[in-house]
């Protein structure tokens, strides 16, 4: 199914020759290329950027590679930084989509090629390639996974108790992660089987747009800013014993955050249990994979970051030899430009299939081991 929808939206995205394309001159072997990464407080960019590192260094490539502490301007510096170092291919996952359009157009004046990593630079036309995971299907394997533990789809009454978070407001990305999910389950918070009784975001109801995303969203993604929240979420609405059945969670820092709130205030619901609810995320972060093995988070969504680093090596190693680039797959509009934009597939992650992590080499059997 993966590759007939790549296949399909190839064939509906017609971006290879849209502009941007192909480099006017070669870079030399040996060049600079600057990688900006947003931080190193979440664990996937810290594996992003030294793979990407390490790949570019063995072609002999040379590489800065900077992370920018979850702050904007420091990213904008960081960037400006590289291209003083003569960086004619920039590489940037944004801290904050738009804040970062500064920086990547002082890049391209200089002569740069610019590259969006996972997280799209928003409102410039200063962004020739994005690569990334398709943003809703994480979203939709979220919520698929949720309508099949609650038996939705063979019937099941309710109504369901149901808390919902979306990522950082900063995050384009984040946007599309809620919009995969929310289209799939909004159809039950109308038929009423779904309901969201806490006042969080203003009280999520079946009338709540993709566009209301932010008003649930977790500032710049911390597990400390998840835990407050679903803390007031369970003293207003789940203080005296009412049940939570499921709590939508778009990334594994966040779902930490909201296990943490349920094991100090709800120490009576139990994981493995009929009583603890079913929590999702996002990324196969280590705490993740050994929450879901003890039962305390049910899923994730597993971006298989070696591969899009190896997506946008190809892209870099074309660009420097003045190629067009291949293997592109969709656009982006950024509200600015169409972005030719190359989409890698994500997976959905249970305690069923955790060992494919292993398979994957995205953990070594030792760690799986230790973590399981
Ligand atoms: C990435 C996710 C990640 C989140 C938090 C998003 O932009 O696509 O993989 O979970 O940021 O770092």
């Amino acid at each position: 199914l993966g590759i007939t929808m790549l296949a399909a939206l190839g064939a509906c995205g017609g971006t290879r020759s849209t502009r941007g394309t192909g480099s006017s001159e070669a870079m030399e072997k040996g060049g600079t290329i600057g990688i900006s990464m947003p931080t190193k407080s979440e664990e996937r960019w810290n594996k992003d950027g030294n793979n990407l590192k390490a790949k570019l260094e063995k072609a002999g490539y040379k590489v800065v590679l900077s992370f920018a502490d979850d702050k904007p301007a420091q990213q904008n510096a960081d960037i400006e930084n590289m291209v003083n170092k003569g960086a004619k291919i920039v590489v940037v996952a944004s801290k904050d989509g738009t804040a970062v359009g500064p920086a990547v157009e002082k890049a391209k004046d200089a002569g740069a090629k610019v590259i969006a990593y996972d997280r799209l630079i928003m409102n410039t036309k200063a962004v020739d390639y994005y690569a990334t995971f398709q943003l809703e299907q994480t979203g939709v394997l979220e919520a698929n996974w949720l309508i099949d533990q609650l038996g939705l789809k063979s019937g099941a009454k309710g109504p369901y108790n149901v808390e919902l978070f979306s990522g950082s407001p900063d995050d384009n990305n984040a946007k599309f992660f809620f919009k995969g999910a929310w289209e799939l389950l909004q159809p039950y918070f109308q038929s009423g089987v779904l309901v969201s009784p806490s006042q969080h975001g203003g009280g999520v109801s079946k009338d709540f747009k993709v566009a209301d995303w932010q008003k649930i969203s977790v500032q710049s993604w911390k597990t400390e800013q998840a835990q407050k929240d679903m803390e007031s979420i369970l003293d207003s609405t789940y203080a005296h014993g009412e049940k939570l059945d499921a709590v939508l969670s778009p990334y594994d820092g966040i779902s930490q955050g909201v296990i943490n709130a349920i094991q100090s205030k709800r120490p009576d619901m139990r994981p493995n249990s009929d009583n603890w609810p079913k929590i999702t995320g996002q990324d196969a972060m280590e705490i993740a994979v050994s929450n879901i093995s003890k039962g305390l988070q049910g899923e994730t969504v597993f971006k298989d970051v070696n591969k899009l680093a190896d997506a946008v090596y190809d892209m870099i190693l074309e660009i420097a030899q003045g190629k067009n680039v291949s293997g592109l797959n969709g656009k982006f509009n950024n509200n600015s430009v169409d972005v030719p934009s190359k989409l890698l597939e994500p997976q959905g992650i249970t305690q069923k299939n955790l060992a494919d992590l292993v398979k994957a080499k995205y953990l070594t059997q030792e760690r799986f081991d230790q973590l399981t």
